[in-house]
């Protein structure tokens, strides 16, 4: 039977972390994998969440099962962090999932059970994994234009021009802030032109937000995601606490689907329960217990947020030091857009060759569409970066 498999296709950031392994280069720079990463290039436990966990190990009494949607708490304590006060709360009903990734999954599951018609649009460029589980699920997909790569800034016209081409009842996935790969955000004013088109042609939104923090600040990182759902009857929201909490292999992330009423909402939560059960039955418990830990105590929350600002600042000085050096060495703003985006990632322009060159020339690894991972930098390795890329480009 085995031997009918065929190969599947590998994840291209996973490959170019193996080539980064095996490069014995010193000074190596590696910008590819999105994972958060200080100055010494580490990927630290939060203190919030070491705390958490100690706490944990003390007072937990059982590891027993716990409802198919997770941990209620955790659903509260979620729901209030992404949503505020924007939707009444018997609106909403969640899942927790394994990761932003499960949440995306369950949420794409959702829409094949309510409108196995629909078609799910996605931004170019958008995180592959969207592209490549929709693909996996057999669900019609299509992209809308949304990066300019000449600019690098938001093709808003090409945008909106697109989703007038949806059809009702078509799923609208945005990234709630600090779009991967690009960077590149709409602003408040964009969000509400897309939410009256979307609302004129019977669309349904759909947001992934897996970087609530990492941009502006939590509550403004939350911004558009608020206006959506503030906007629609129903939304669904796929929420992240992999980067925001550093709890990446915990796997903890959860899905909202925001439901017209109370008694909508229950037949959302009894189906996204079912969903659970089916692919998965109890989602993991470690990492979101410790999520609501920290985020019904205000000592720990206080300091879980001092910590995550320390982290959204650090990146946005690299930030201003990258597009600095870049305006210095090429002598133009083109690369200005660099301090501009917001969240972990930035994709710059460069074309594949560029790529290629930055790895074989100066052991400086990006992935093919040159999205860098800004955390990936230190202040000593900026003017390296910036140096190499006005080289390739020169
Ligand atoms: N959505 C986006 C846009 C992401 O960048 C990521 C992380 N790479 C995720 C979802 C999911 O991350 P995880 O499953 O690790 O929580």
């Amino acid at each position: 039977m085995l031997e009918n498999l065929s190969q599947q296709p590998a994840d291209k950031i996973l490959a170019l972390m193996a080539q980064y392994k095996a490069d014995e280069r010193p000074g190596k720079i590696d910008l590819g994998v999105g994972v958060y990463k200080n100055a010494e290039g580490k990927t630290p436990v939060m203190r919030a969440i070491k705390a958490a966990e100690r706490r944990l190990v003390e007072e937990q009494e059982s590891k027993s099962y716990t409802g198919l949607a997770g941990d209620p708490a955790f659903a509260d304590a979620m729901i209030e962090l992404v949503l505020g006060d924007s939707v009444a709360r018997d609106r909403v009903a969640a899942i927790a999932t394994p990761g932003g990734t499960g949440a995306c999954r369950q949420g794409f599951e959702l829409v094949r059970l309510a409108n196995p018609q629909a078609t799910v649009w996605v931004s170019n460029p958008t995180w592959p994994n969207h592209v490549s589980i929709l693909k996996f699920m057999d669900m019609p997909q299509k992209a809308y234009r949304y990066f300019d790569d000449s600019t690098g800034g938001i093709d808003f016209d090409g945008m909106l021009e697109d989703l007038a081409g949806a059809k009702a009842g078509d799923i609208v996935l945005l990234h709630g802030c600090c779009h991967n790969p690009t960077g590149a955000n709409l602003t408040l004013d964009q969000i509400d032109e897309v939410i009256a088109v979307m609302e004129g042609k019977g669309l349904v939104p759909m947001i992934d937000i897996a970087y609530q923090g990492f941009g502006d600040g939590l509550d403004a990182d939350a911004a558009v995601t608020r206006r959506v759902a503030t906007a629609f009857d129903n939304v669904l929201i796929a929420a992240s606490c992999s980067k925001n909490f550093g709890v990446y292999r915990e796997r903890t992330g959860i899905l909202m689907a925001i439901s017209k009423d109370a008694d909508e909402a229950a037949l959302s939560q009894q189906n996204m329960n079912y969903l659970n059960r089916q692919n998965y039955s109890f989602p993991p418990d470690h990492g979101a217990r410790c999520v609501s830990m920290i985020l019904s105590d205000p000592e720990l929350r206080a300091d879980w947020q001092a910590e995550l600002e320390e982290v959204r600042l650090g990146m946005l000085e690299l930030r201003k030091q990258l597009a600095d050096e870049l305006r210095r060495l090429t002598n133009s703003d083109a690369f200005d857009f660099v301090a501009e985006h917001r969240g972990m990632f930035s994709r710059l322009g460069l074309s594949p060759e560029q790529v290629e060159t930055l790895k074989t020339d100066h052991a400086i690894y990006m992935v093919g569409d040159s999205r860098i991972n800004i955390a990936g930098l230190n202040k000593d390795t900026v003017p390296v970066l910036a140096r190499a890329i006005a080289e390739v480009i020169g």
